[in-house]
């Protein structure tokens, strides 16, 4: 029979690093499913370890690198006894306590780990245009995240590529530091709602070139400019930009949970507020999985906290 765990938390970003840290120090013994690296750019820690410097991360006045922010709160989360598996959960079932997670093999009779209360911290991707050069470039002029990484932008030509609330938000937002912000859309209709379309055709840094999709990204080191195709003619022309910011859309990373925990018509899942349960009693999320609205690590690490704290005061509840 598998070892039961008080906690088993799955996924290995600020927010589940940050529920291993509380839950640790509260001698609950936590095992963390931080996940693998994967070519679909899955890997522990999450979407820090796909950056470079981060700014605005409390504590750091002088920054600090996305991947080394990520092995400090690893090292912590260890520090206080967090025991850390590098595998992917291939199945969970929380129709019954104890719940039940497999790793590997996802119809195995027997589940690989059995938990008391399961916090899912699976966090959420940035959709992405799966251009060769894109994934190696980001944090070299491409990035998902215009909070992040707006300010390295000072007086630079920049490009947004969509044509949502999220690329005219980011746009506008980038006219704060950017000389110029190109919208790349690949129609000749925003889906955008009015008023951020309004907004964004009322900025003079912001111009919008239509019918156009990026083909290839420019640089070898860094972002030196975008080639794009016109959807309509096929001509090829270029965009002399430093930065191409993504903002196509993100997918929270809930396959595991289809049927099982109630989700939003977007599939992030839905926690209690301004507590971290979900539907099922005993199962918390946290983090990027259960938030499409500030996706900040410094929000998710303060949900993992709360995350940690539910799973704690539920355990003593039932009889710990
Ligand atoms: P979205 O509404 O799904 O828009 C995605 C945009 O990216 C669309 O314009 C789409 O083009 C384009 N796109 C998708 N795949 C593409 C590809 N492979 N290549 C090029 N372009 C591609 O996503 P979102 O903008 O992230 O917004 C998600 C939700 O959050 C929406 O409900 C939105 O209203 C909400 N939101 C609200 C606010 C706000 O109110 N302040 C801010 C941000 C987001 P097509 O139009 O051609 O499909």
């Amino acid at each position: 029979m598998p070892e039961l765990h008080d906690v088993v938390i799955v996924g290995s970003g600020p927010a589940g690093l940050t529920a291993a840290i509380y839950t640790a120090r509260a001698s609950l013994n936590p095992l963390v499913l931080e996940g693998e690296p994967s070519s679909t750019g899955d890997q522990p820690g999450g979407q820090l370890m796909l950056t470079t410097d981060v700014e605005n991360f409390p504590g750091f006045p002088d920054g600090i690198m996305g991947p080394e922010l990520m092995v400090n709160f690893r090292d912590q989360a260890v520090r206080f006894g967090a025991k850390m598996e590098t595998v992917k959960a291939s199945r969970v079932d929380v129709s019954e306590r104890p719940f039940k997670v497999w790793v590997g093999d996802p119809d195995a009779a027997e589940p690989t780990y059995l938990a008391k209360t399961l916090i899912i911290s699976t966090g959420a991707k940035a959709l992405m245009l799966e251009l060769p050069n894109e994934t190696r470039l980001i944090g070299h002029g491409v990035s998902t995240c215009a909070t992040c990484d707006g300010f390295f932008f000072r007086d630079q030509d920049i490009a947004v590529i969509g044509g949502g609330d999220s690329a005219l938000e980011e746009a506008t937002f980038l006219t704060k530091f950017a000389s110029s912000v190109t919208i790349v859309h690949r129609r000749d209709e925003l889906r955008a709602s009015k008023i951020m379309q309004d907004r964004a055709m009322a900025n003079e840094k912001i111009v919008f070139k239509w019918n156009s999709e990026v083909a290839e990204i420019v640089g070898e080191e860094k972002v030196e400019g975008l080639v794009l195709t016109d959807t309509k003619t096929g001509e090829r022309s270029e965009l002399a930009v430093t930065g191409m910011f993504v903002a196509i859309g993100h997918r929270p990373n809930t396959d595991l949970f289809v049927d099982q925990l109630d989700m939003k018509d977007n599939g992030y899942l839905i926690t209690k507020s301004p507590s971290a349960a979900t539907s099922v009693a005993g199962v918390f999320a946290c983090g990027d999985v259960q938030d499409d609205t500030f996706r900040q690590a410094i929000t998710a690490a303060g949900s993992g906290c709360a995350a940690a704290i539910d799973a704690e005061r539920w355990l003593e509840a039932n009889e710990h």
